[in-house]
């Protein structure tokens, strides 16, 4: 029988090793720390089960869907609350972010809403994309360069980094054009990139692009590594693996192994108790230009505001999150600062409040995981169940 080992028990270690051991081969898991699902995990914070990191997923291909019901929490799957998210410009009070975009971009670059956020001047620049001749987007282009050159950097700075810094924790500078959604074939086919974008979103089907697991999408984990040991997979934890040498069988790398230092992402948490939230006066959150004025934190949810399941749990609280990527001597009182000025309600001293520290891989070498295939868990689901069947088809 092949014999495979994997390094690394996050989402994309999970799924590969459930593929595997499914097709009835040998698996042995080994997780550095002493619990499975990496950036996909669970605390307790005021007395509420919540994730502590992935919070939803996009929708985009069903694959997240797929494995869900798979798992049998296909019936859990939930959608956010239809308002929207809010942008923090530079300066000025926040506003919501313009309903026709895509990852910020803008599909029609003289709407009340654009100008509202980035002038009148430079949504008139925005709007010489329809003039500008497509030029073929190079292999290597990165989101930020192809909307600079079509849009100018009003729209890159105060609309789009914000959106991309919040959904892919990089600036758009760092995200290659192929990790955009189709955003790359909308633009080579449409010309321009206002029309790329008002192509993708009439395609779209209706509803939300993230769906979210009633309970949290820490619960993807428990039922992935119930099956795991319903398939006989050898787990270990505490297994920090420095080389590949010794392992038994196929090693398949979920993890660079000796990485370069990663990035890092706190997480603040805050459990507050505060009726003026309950109207949700920033949609589902709000994400931050970098230079906002005041404001520390990259983006801020509302996550009673978002999902219907933890409103009902949180028992009349309120449970807002925040993100830093430079992180403040004082969290605890910077993020609540932070959340005061972003929902523009003064909150009191919060009934509980949590940290968290992720490390963000940016590069190395693996054969499946965030490295990869990106950050996001519906790039990362798809990417692993389908190097789990090119690994089986090529024994
Ligand atoms: C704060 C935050 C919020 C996020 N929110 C979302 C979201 O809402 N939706 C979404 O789709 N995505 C989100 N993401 C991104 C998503 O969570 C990740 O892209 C994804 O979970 C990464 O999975 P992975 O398996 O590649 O890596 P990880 O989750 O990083 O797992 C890697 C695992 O390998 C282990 N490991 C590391 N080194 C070794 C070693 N040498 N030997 C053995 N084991 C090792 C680690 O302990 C860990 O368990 C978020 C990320 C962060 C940081």
């Amino acid at each position: 029988m092949a014999r495979y080992t994997v390094v690394g028990g996050g989402i994309a270690g999970l799924v590969v090793a459930r593929r595997l051991a499914m097709a009835g081969r040998s698996v042995t898991l080994l997780e550095a720390s002493d619990h499975l699902g990496g950036t996909v995990a669970r605390h307790l914070v005021g007395g509420i089960d919540l994730d502590a990191g992935a919070e939803s997923f996009a929708v985009r291909g069903g694959t997240v869907a797929a494995l869900a019901r798979e798992v049998g929490l296909g019936g859990e799957i939930v959608a956010p609350s239809s308002e929207g998210a809010w942008l923090q410009p530079v300066s000025g009070p926040a506003v919501p972010l313009p309903a026709t975009s895509i990852l910020g971009i803008p599909g029609t670059p003289l709407a009340a809403e654009v100008i509202a956020v980035i002038g009148t001047g430079a949504a008139l620049r925005a709007q010489l994309d329809a003039l500008i001749p497509s030029l073929w987007a190079r292999k290597s282009l990165t989101l930020g360069r192809l909307v600079r050159r079509r849009m100018g950097s009003a729209v890159l700075e105060k609309l789009v980094a914000p959106v991309v810094h919040g959904v892919h924790s990089v600036h758009p500078d760092d995200l290659p054009l192929d990790r955009a959604g189709g955003l790359r074939a909308a633009f080579t086919h449409e010309g321009s990139l206002a029309a790329a974008v008002r192509s993708l979103r009439d395609a779209a089907p209706a509803g939300s692009a993230v769906a979210g697991i009633r309970g949290g999408i820490h619960r993807l984990v428990t039922e992935l590594v119930a099956d795991l040991e319903t398939h006989g997979v050898d787990v270990q934890l505490g297994r920090r693996v420095r080389s590949v040498d010794g392992l038994d069988g196929t090693v398949v790398l979920a993890v660079p192994l000796a990485p370069p230092p990663g990035r890092k992402v706190v997480l603040a948490t805050l459990v507050v108790e505060a009726p003026e939230l309950r109207a949700a006066p920033r949609g589902t959150g709000v994400l931050v230009a970098q230079g906002a004025r005041g404001i520390r934190a990259r983006a801020l949810t509302h996550s009673t505001a978002k999902w219907e399941w933890l409103r009902e749990r949180a028992g009349g609280r309120e449970v807002v999150r925040l993100s830093y990527d430079d992180e403040p001597a004082d969290l605890a009182t910077v993020a609540r600062q932070d959340a005061s000025a972003l929902l523009g309600v003064e909150l009191p001293e919060p009934v509980d409040f949590a940290r968290v520290e992720w490390t963000r891989p940016v590069g190395g070498v693996a054969d499946v995981g965030e490295t990869v295939a990106g950050s996001g868990l519906a790039g990362i689901i798809a990417q692993a169940e389908s190097r789990a069947a090119e690994l089986l088809a090529h024994e």
